[in-house]
């Protein structure tokens, strides 16, 4: 190791100066690699020798992560920067080192997404949705006003503050990666049918291809203009497919049958077998990044034992996320924790409604679940059959007769609609305890 400079002035800052700003830029794999190397030293290339050396103990650097947009934390300069050749970093050398503390530091599911500081960012006020302050994040360490930096430490130490409040009220959170007893999936049903077509096709493809990786840079949920977002994970390793499921199944078909989707669905059930808690920040992070109001579980796909410890850790430690989960497995979804803001949604058909009662038999942790009804092609099931359902839904969104017999609220408003774009995102039924005070009330009649 050696000194960068002996011309640069190293040591204690003149005693006149005040503390100074910087922006910090990591990407979310090197916080990760900073953190587990203890959260001491930050790296910079060659190139930034000049300027690292003229940071002094005390300046501040504020933790952002690129491609993500958000801010995970702050620091303060520890001691002069020096140069080192040993490898800390898998992106890169970064040899220009620089000896810092970490003042406060976020978990990935509490950072601060830029655009929601928008309003009180110098460089991003009366922006609105143009660009133009992406230079101000692009490199580090880049000097930023006193006044900003205020801004961001203000915000970074609310979601501190926030996250103490649920970690206390979590202490007796159950170890995140406790195992969760399920029976494996079988799948064992008709060989000509779409769902099996997919089921073949994805396991083809992974045979022949390994999984995609997902990095820090990809996103983990999927857009559908219906649902909105979700996480889809693949058919073939997670559904119990009913008879109703083999012909109806929309995830089946089209754009999600496709290539590229079966290769993402199956990194993304890759990433939650390899690391719940990561997964969940993750999700975390592109939830508030998109700014949105719900997620869908299972856009695509069932629930598997990690991905119901996922639920309960995420609904848990962010329980301003409504999750709307979707599911066919009874074991799996008496598994998930009762929170507010996590609502099981069950769906049934005429071939599955025993599933029902097994659900209910295995006592449920949560109350907070209802059930739905999907009908098969020309289906017009006998009202009382429909096994309590809070929401019915025909084949393809297209009844084959009158809807009359049926109660108007438990009619998803996608049946009959022409264009079916945000339907969900206006209508909330299933993720805005509607459905479920359906269930609670219709249960006891
Ligand atoms: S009932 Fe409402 S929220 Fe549920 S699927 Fe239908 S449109 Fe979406």
């Amino acid at each position: 190791m050696k000194k960068l400079s002996k011309t640069v002035a190293i040591g204690a800052a003149p005693p006149d100066r005040l503390p100074t700003d910087y922006l910090g830029v990591f990407t979310v794999e090197s916080w990760r690699e900073f953190l587990s190397h203890g959260g001491k030293v930050m790296g910079f290339n060659e190139k930034k020798a000049g300027i690292a050396s003229r940071l002094f103990p005390g300046d501040r650097i504020l933790c952002y992560l690129s491609k993500v947009s958000a801010f995970i934390g702050w620091m303060e300069v520890a001691g002069p920067s020096y140069i080192d050749a040993k490898p800390l970093w898998t992106d890169g050398l970064y040899p220009v080192r620089l000896p810092v503390r970490v003042m406060k530091g976020l978990a990935l599911s509490n950072a601060v997404p830029i655009k929601s500081l928008q309003a009180d960012l110098s460089f991003m006020r009366g922006l609105g949705g143009a660009g133009g302050w992406s230079i101000y994040v692009r490199s580090s360490p880049r000097r930023w006003s006193v006044a900003d930096s205020a801004v961001v430490r203000d915000a970074v130490s609310r979601n501190a503050a926030r996250a103490l409040v649920e970690s206390k009220k979590n202490a007796n959170l159950p170890e995140l990666e406790r195992l969760i007893t399920g029976k494996s999936v079988k799948v064992n049903f008709k060989t000509d049918s779409r769902v099996m077509r997919v089921i073949k096709k994805t396991e083809a493809l992974l045979a022949q291809e390994s999984a995609k990786v997902i990095g820090s840079y990809d996103k983990v949920l999927s857009f559908n203009k219906v649902t909105g977002y979700s996480v889809n994970v693949p058919i073939a390793s997670t559904c119990r497919p009913t008879a109703t499921c083999l012909q109806t199944c929309y995830f089946a078909k089209g754009a999600p049958s496709w290539k590229n989707s079966l290769k993402h669905q199956a990194a993304v059930q890759s990433l939650i077998k390899a690391n719940c808690k990561a997964f969940a920040e993750r999700v975390a992070l592109e939830y508030d990044q998109s700014n949105l109001s719900f997620l869908r579980w299972n856009g695509g796909g069932d629930l598997f034992a990690e991905s119901v410890s996922v639920i309960n850790y995420l609904g848990r430690i962010r329980p301003d996320i409504v999750l709307w989960v979707v599911t066919r497995i009874p074991e799996f979804a008496a598994q998930i924790d009762e929170l507010k803001n996590v609502f099981i949604h069950f769906s049934l058909d005429k071939h599955s409604l025993p599933r029902r009662e097994q659900f209910l038999r295995l006592k449920p942790r949560s109350k907070n679940y209802f059930f739905s009804y999907q009908c098969e092609p020309d289906e017009l099931p006998d009202p009382q059959r429909l096994g309590h359902a809070a929401v019915l839904f025909f084949d393809n969104y297209r009844p084959t007769g009158s809807v009359k017999p049926y109660k108007k609220e438990i009619v998803c408003p996608l049946n009959g609609k022409g264009d079916i774009t945000e339907t969900c995102v206006q209508c909330r039924r299933c993720f805005d305890g509607s459905a479920v005070a359906y269930e609670k009330s219709s249960s006891h009649k």
